[in-house]
């Protein structure tokens, strides 16, 4: 690899920084290096893990299958690791990240404990000038975020918020010696994810668990259990075309997709398919119908199902009907339970509505709700992220003209591809909005675009050119066509994080791209036309 661009001050001098250590960065930092390239990454957190570092709650696992939910990078890392769950708990899926740290010796170029405070673009010399909380600059021809699209707390402003006595947390945020509930009266504020993980967990320890619910959610049972290694063995057999097979479907992941129609087939068959997804668990109960997210009428059969279903586990049909969701299915992230809804058949569980009286204040003592106060020990703020853009944003980032990310994208996230935004040449950011990201299995979307991102430098350096920025013309079609492909769906139906609609004042646009396949096949198609949509200058 020819020498990158000259440095352009006595700074110290980076081909790439990389910010965040999560899977992204920690994948975008091994390429690098196989590239010859000088590359560092700077890490908020004191360790490796990204999402997995931060967010410790009770119940934490992921909700994609554990041997799809890994690199694939290197055959040897994926054969030798062993996952012991069908769904693998965030422990887990910390020690591995740590593993795959330590298997490629990449701690050495990590800063832990440094938070990066801004990167400037210098027009003159081409370069990045990147700063951390502590003060330390670095100049470096290209920067990467790699800074998540979940891990930017979002804490509603409630009035009061820190007059409470007792102890908050968030779920995001969680401490590392973790919390014990015993005996404790406990307030979760959210139905979302974390809190459907946390609140089943939390309920067997606290001496009364209150759960505030906002907007009733979908979950479908995990039915996590123990990996047979017969199907390990099978995985393992074929890994690469296990892999590549999944790549192929709509969300990167085995939802064994059906192309059919709900509203085709008989009511028994529908309701056949459906009870077979809901006792096998898991995500792919979305892909029992080809039409579910692009239909209301198809939509609405599961919605239908789903409810009976929690009419079937919930006692009190008062507390059911609470509990039975509106919205459209899928709409909002599906989430994946073990026992939620049981849950609240404890008589230590109680369910407070939120959705027509919002919280009024959290107070001294608890959460004030229509005039009543409910007092509480601890308080847990399930309430999610602000997401895909709000690290991002939380970075001074000023491009050319000294035009900052906060101004480009003050009426909502534009790029090219999830991976550039015009007037900022040589940075990226990996699972960007306008990718694919969230509605993926994050790993194999993080590493198309840690792939696609490395073959990019490596082409920028090995001509001797000194940025690569995508133009306006190529910005606004790609824009158009997330917003458009978005459109033909029923994903813009609800108050979804999707659609930042979950923070106050966020611009209500749909950040991710749908279509995995698609997207990788326009992503490759651009490099074959020699970065198509991209300017290269040297
Ligand atoms: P979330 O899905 O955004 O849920 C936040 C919850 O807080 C929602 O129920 C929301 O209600 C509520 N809320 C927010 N502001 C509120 C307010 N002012 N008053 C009352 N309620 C309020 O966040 P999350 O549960 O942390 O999950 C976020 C995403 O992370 C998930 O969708 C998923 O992609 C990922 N995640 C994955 C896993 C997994 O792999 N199993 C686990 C956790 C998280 P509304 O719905 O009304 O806005």
């Amino acid at each position: 690899m020819p020498a990158m661009s000259e440095q352009s001050s006595d700074l110290p001098t980076l081909d790439v920084a990389i910010v965040g250590a999560g899977f992204g960065g920690l994948y975008m930092l091994h390429k690098l290096r196989q590239l010859g390239l000088r590359a560092r990454i700077f890490e908020a957190g004191g360790g490796v893990g990204g999402t997995w570092y931060w967010n410790r709650y009770p119940g934490a696992r992921c909700d994609v299958v554990s041997m799809e939910y890994s690199y694939q990078f290197s055959d040897e890392l994926q054969q030798e690791w062993e996952w012991s769950e069908r769904y693998a708990t965030q422990p887990e899926i910390l020690r591995y990240v740590n593993h795959v740290a330590d298997r490629f010796d990449l701690r050495k170029d990590i800063e832990f404990n440094t938070r990066v405070s801004s990167a400037v673009f210098d027009e003159a010399a081409g370069r990045w000038t990147v700063t951390t909380g502590q003060g330390q600059r670095v100049s470096a021809q290209f920067c990467v975020m790699a800074t998540g699209c979940l891990s930017s707390t979002n804490l509603p402003d409630f009035p009061g918020l820190d007059s409470f006595r007792g102890e908050r947390y968030h779920t995001g945020q969680w401490p590392h010696e973790g919390v014990d509930f015993t005996g404790k009266r406990v307030g979760v504020i959210g139905t979302g994810s974390s809190a459907i993980q946390s609140v089943p967990i939390i309920a067997q320890q606290a001496a009364q668990l209150t759960v505030f619910q906002r907007t009733a959610s979908y979950t479908i049972p995990a039915h996590n259990s123990a990996i047979a290694p017969a199907e390990v063995q099978a995985i393992k057999a074929d890994y690469r075309g296990f892999r590549e097979r999944n790549k192929q479907q709509p969300f990167g992941v085995d939802f064994r997709s059906s192309k059919a129609s709900a509203l085709e087939v008989s009511v028994e068959e529908r309701e056949r398919e459906y009870e077979d997804r809901w006792q096998r668990g898991g995500l792919a109960f979305l892909g029992a119908f080809g039409d579910l997210l692009f239909n209301r009428e198809a939509n609405a059969t599961a919605a239908d199902f789903i409810r009976r279903k929690i009419a079937s586990i919930v006692r009190d049909p008062a507390l059911a009907a609470k509990l039975a969701p509106t919205q459209i299915v899928g709409c909002k992230r599906l989430c994946v339970d073990t026992g939620y809804y049981d849950t609240f058949n404890r008589p230590n569980v109680a369910l407070v509505d939120v959705g027509e009286t919002p919280i009024e204040a959290i107070t001294p003592a608890g959460v004030k709700v229509g005039g009543q106060e409910y007092a509480f020990d601890c308080l847990v703020f399930a309430t999610g992220f602000d997401a895909m853009t709000g690290a991002l944003l939380k970075i001074d980032v000023r491009g050319r003209a000294g035009l900052t990310l906060q101004q480009k994208w003050a009426e909502g996230p534009r790029t090219y591809l999830g991976l550039q935004t015009v007037g900022f040449p040589n940075l990226f950011t990996i699972t960007g909005p306008g990718s694919p990201s969230v509605l993926t299995n994050m790993l194999p979307s993080i590493e198309q675009h840690v792939e696609w991102i490395a073959d990019c430098i490596h082409y920028v350096g090995s001509r001797g050119l000194r940025t690569i920025e995508a133009t306006q013309p190529a910005e606004d079609a790609w824009v158009e066509h997330v917003n458009g492909v978005a459109n033909q769906t029923l994903y813009p139906g609800c108050n979804s994080w999707y659609l930042g609609a979950n923070v106050p004042g966020k611009p209500r646009v749909f950040m991710p791209y749908i279509g995995f396949p698609p997207y990788v096949q326009k992503c490759n198609e651009v490099v074959a036309k020699g970065y198509e949509g991209f300017r290269l200058a040297s």
